[in-house]
């Protein structure tokens, strides 16, 4: 038996496998060598066959096959001169090897394999000589090399390096036995051990020859320690192989060829168990491996797995316990699992304190409720988050506002899933809403709600009316009436600080539920929402007005103030607060000009007066268009020559259907509405037309001059002055021949817009007359710089005059004002002689009233102009003329 080293298989060892041999790259020497021989077969078939063959590679190889090849044949001729039995046997011994050579039995463990055909070579070597023994060797590294190397280098060479190897280790140890023999030291030990050594002879220098192919192509030098190395297994199975041989020939020797007729089917039998002994055993070993590999694999997963688990927890417990935002995890009751140093620190309690309480046991109560509701809604399947603002409070008292995350958290080791909770400080950004919200909705001076929050509440109001049949509300509007007087004589300050005052005393007054706001200026509204709305308000204004009127000190100084209130209720029906809050302003209104601190309800016949006032508007605004307003004219006679000086021109209106409209009514509409700038004009026009008529008749007029009321939305109109101005020169008139009169009260209201008006109009030469003064609280300093001509005493003082009243002190003051101001004092409403009398005597210099003429109309005014009656004798009349002011038809005294 022989053993075939897989490391080293004849020829597959020599070269690379297969006809898929790499490209070869060549080093100089060989490229030196191919170009030399190019045109030559040699050279062709050295490209086609060995590529990669070096120079020394080449010679080499050609030098094995040619030296095996000769071998070979040199064999094959020595065996045919055997007899022909022994011939048999020959060919039965290298068809048997060839035979083994494609099973080799691979020993498990190693790489290298032996053949069942050694044996037989080792046994043809020691009955019939080197010759059979060299051509079963080759016939055998045939089949070796053809089963292992597609390449024909590795076909041809190995077998003839076989052939060379057995050749000479089988000739050498024949040598030997003949020679033992001959010294007749041949016994069975003596044989056993020569065999053995010839064939490691013979392995080592077949191995020899094959492995010098591969050094050479590799310009390697051979290194004997590294060839012996290579010795181990394979070398012992040659051994061993050997032995077997050897057994077999003596038992041969003695028993006959019978002996190897039994032994061939049975080394056949144990070689093939062998070999598929070995190969269950190497599949067996396969399985194993990767059963092995298999478990290793996943312990080095779970491994793995579990490192990457711990650093996860690792980075999750650093990341929960240095996170700047407050963290817990909550069992679904809301009792706290785990919670980390900013949330306690939120808390402002220790984790100890913490840890096994309930969530909600840190809220504040308001918010429990939103904070249960959103835990218990949290959806663990879409995993959801849902945030909730709310207050939590600390042991200290102290509110902490935050914003609460909360999300479903699953641990795998947990019976039940748990939330967790990520709060965050927003303690200051919700106290900046509202105190942002506050401002927006309430008035920064008395911190009550403003007109918006107001209008809001009232909104609420009427809503929940239209909800509930029996919900009621009312709201008052209180007006201050003396404001304006403090504002102007004692400064803003002051007025700030009584606007202060008076917003407590409101809220000592009204109840919790009720809500007071200030809806600007002086103005205060509060809303009532009871069963009894109408009824609690009326009580509360009766209230109102006693605590309101008690005196304040404002600056040092002791103010006594009163309010108008206006009362609207929800029985009137309202659907919006705006609504609401115009009727409550027009009650007020009503309340004010029934005589100042009082209250009215706005009710049904307030509602039809209103109602009554807009079809009014209409049809004003139809009369001026068409021109239907008539003046009437009032002579303003000088008491000292007793002659007319002037005549104011006042509006008269006949309404179609009902007759003469007062201008106290109709003047206020044109206000509101704001026709009264078309009516100012007309008035103008009109008055100033009549005037030149009246000195184009007769030149002794031209002296007279004409008085025209002017309502404050007119002095704060820039076409007033242009209008004027146009007027006049349309007329030819001088400008001092007109005075613009506008009542005391409403020049105050809006003194900054007219007072620049004012002037230019002055500049312009055209007088200016303050109107019913005394009841309008001028100063006597905006006296001194208001670009005035004249004042006009109002008509109370006048009629209140007797010898040692008040009113004959208030009326001297002012004419004496008039005197040292420069200005002219005209005393209007004179109706008994007695009035005129004592006006005369204070000094007044100019009156007006029915006991001098009504107003009258254009031609009626013409012919007292005409007249000329001097003063003296209207004096001496009997009786005042009639109170008819309304149309001008009047009786000439
Ligand atoms: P006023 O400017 O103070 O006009 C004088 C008012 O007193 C007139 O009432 C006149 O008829 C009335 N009167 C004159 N003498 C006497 C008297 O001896 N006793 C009494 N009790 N009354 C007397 P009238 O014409 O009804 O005008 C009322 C107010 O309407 C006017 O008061 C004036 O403020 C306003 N007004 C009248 N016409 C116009 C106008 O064209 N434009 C503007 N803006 N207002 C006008
Ligand atoms: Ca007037
Ligand atoms: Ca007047």
């Amino acid at each position: 038996m022989t053993m075939q080293p897989l490391a080293l298989p004849v020829g597959a060892g020599i070269d690379p496998p297969g006809p898929n041999a790499p490209t070869v790259t060549m080093s100089p020497a060989d490229t030196k060598v191919v170009a030399a021989d190019a045109a030559t077969w040699r050279a062709r078939l050295h490209a086609a066959l060995m590529p990669d063959y070096n120079r020394n590679a080449a010679v080499y190889w050609w030098a094995m096959v040619g030296l095996g090849g000769a071998t070979l044949l040199g064999s094959a001729i020595a065996v045919a001169a055997l007899p022909e039995a022994v011939l048999v046997q020959v060919l039965v011994g290298c068809v048997t090897a060839m035979l083994a050579a494609m099973f080799p039995v691979r020993i498990p463990g190693s790489k290298s394999s032996f053949a069942a055909g050694e044996i037989f070579i080792f046994l043809l070597l020691l009955m019939h000589g080197p010759a059979a023994a060299a051509l079963a060797a080759a016939g055998e590294a045939l089949v070796g090399s053809a089963r292992t190397s597609r390449r024909w280098t590795s076909r041809l060479a190995s077998p003839a390096m076989a052939a060379i190897a057995m050749a000479t280790t089988g000739t050498a140890l024949r040598s030997t036995l003949d020679a033992a023999q001959s010294l007749g030291a041949f016994n069975a030990a003596a044989l056993m051990l020569v065999v053995m050594v010839f064939a490691i002879a013979y392995f080592l220098l077949n191995t020899l020859l094959v492995t010098l192919v591969v050094h050479l192509k590799k310009g390697e030098p051979l290194r004997l320690g590294e060839f012996f190395d290579s010795f181990g297994w394979v070398g012992i199975t040659y051994a061993a192989s050997s032995l077997i041989a050897a057994l077999l020939y003596l038992t041969f020797k003695q028993v006959g060829i019978s002996v190897l007729l039994a032994a061939l089917p049975i080394i056949a039998m144990l070689l093939s168990t062998l070999h598929y002994h070995f190969r269950q055993r190497e599949s067996n070993e396969a399985a194993q491996r990767v059963r092995v590999e298999a478990a290793e694999r996943e312990v080095a997963q779970a491994a793995q797995h579990a490192r990457a688990l711990g650093d996860s927890e690792r980075r999750f417990h650093s990341a929960f316990s240095h996170a700047a935002i407050g963290m817990a995890l909550v069992a679904p009751d809301g009792q706290v699992l785990q919670v980390n140093p900013a949330l306690c620190n939120l808390l402002g309690r220790a984790e100890a304190d913490v840890l096994g309480r309930r969530i909600a046991g840190f809220v504040h109560p308001d918010d429990v409720d939103t904070l249960t509701h959103r835990l218990l809604n949290i959806d663990d399947q879409a995993g959801v988050d849902t945030a909730v603002e709310l207050r939590c409070r600390q042991p200290q008292g102290r509110e902490v506002w935050l914003a609460m995350h909360s999300g479903y958290f699953s641990e795998r080791e947990a019976s039940a899933p748990c939330l967790i909770l990520q709060a965050q400080d927003i303690t200051a950004r919700r106290d900046a809403e509202l105190r942002l919200h506050h401002s927006a909705f309430h008035d920064s001076l008395t911190s009550l709600a403003n007109r918006a929050r107001f209008a809001e509440r009232v909104a609420g109001a009427i809503e929940r009316c239209r909800a509930d049949p029996l919900h009621r509300f009312a709201v008052m509007y209180l007006d201050f009436d003396r404001f304006k007087l403090i504002n102007d004589t004692l400064g803003h300050g002051a007025g700030d600080q009584f606007l202060v005052t008076v917003a407590s005393r409101i809220r000592h007054q009204v109840r919790p539920h009720d809500t007071v706001g200030r809806l600007g200026g002086d103005e205060f509204a509060i809303l009532i929402e009871d069963r009894d709305a109408e009824q609690v308000a009326v009580t509360m204004a009766e209230r109102l007005q006693h605590a309101l009127r008690a005196p304040c000190t404002i600056a040092g100084t002791e103010i006594s103030s009163s309010a108008s209130i206006g009362i609207t209720c929800s029985s009137t029906g309202y659907a919006t607060p705006d609504e609401v809050l115009r009727d409550a302003d027009i009650a007020m209104y009503r309340a004010k000009a029934a005589g100042r601190a009082r209250y009215a309800l706005f009710d049904a016949r307030l509602r039809a007066e209103i109602a009554d006032q807009l079809h009014l508007e209409t049809d004003l605004r139809r009369a001026i268009e068409t021109d239907q307003i008539d003046l009437a004219y009032q002579p303003i006679h000088d008491l000292h020559t007793g002659k007319i000086v002037s005549y104011e021109a006042l509006a008269r209106w006949r309404h179609p259907g009902r007759g003469p409209i007062a201008p106290e009514i109709f003047i206020p509409i044109a206000e509101e509405s704001g026709l009264i700038g078309a009516l100012t004009d007309r008035m103008l026009t009109r008055a100033c037309r009549q005037l030149k008529a009246w000195q184009r008749r007769a030149g002794h007029h031209a002296a007279i001059g004409m008085h025209v009321n002017v309502s404050g939305t007119d002095l704060c109109r820039a076409s007033l002055i242009s209008h004027v101005t146009s007027t006049l020169l349309a007329n030819g008139l001088q400008p001092s021949q007109l005075t613009l009169e506008i009542t005391e009260t409403t020049l105050m209201k809006s003194l900054d817009v007219a007072l620049e008006t004012m002037n230019r109009l002055r500049q312009i030469g055209v007088g200016l007359s303050v109107d019913d003064f005394g009841t309008g609280y001028s100063s006597l300093s905006s006296l001194t710089t208001l670009p005035i001509t004249s004042l006009k005493i109002d008509r109370s003082f006048v009629q209140g005059l007797h010898d040692g009243g008040q009113n004959s002190d208030i009326v001297q003051a002012i004419v004496t004002l008039g005197d040292a101001l420069g200005k002219s004092v005209i005393a209007e409403g004179v109706e008994t002689p007695a009035q005129l009398a004592h006006l005369r005597k204070l000094g007044c210099g100019f009156a007006q009233g029915f006991l001098l003429a009504c107003p009258l109309s254009a031609d009626v005014a013409e012919v007292l102009l005409d007249r000329g009656a001097p003063i003296s004798d209207l004096a001496q009349l009997p009786s005042p003329v009639p109170a008819s002011i309304a149309d001008g038809e009047l009786t000439i005294h």
